[in-house]
């Protein structure tokens, strides 16, 4: 099974050794859990951030 890597500079994920975009090595992605949790961070801005735009800010 491939393990997720990720690039620090760029803030992504990858499958790969070096990052597509700018070409730094990779490291073998932060444990399971704390990547999980940090994606639904992630989303839940990306969310809210969007509920904002819309005017719809309240109990988020
Ligand atoms: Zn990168």
């Amino acid at each position: 099974m491939k393990r997720i890597r990720y690039c620090q500079r760029c803030d992504r994920y990858t499958l790969k050794n070096t990052c597509s975009v700018c070409g730094k090595e990779t490291i073998i992605n932060t444990p399971q859990k704390y990547s999980r949790d940090e994606e639904i961070a992630k989303y839940r801005r990306k969310i809210k951030r969007s509920a904002i735009l819309d005017g719809l800010n309240e109990r988020i």
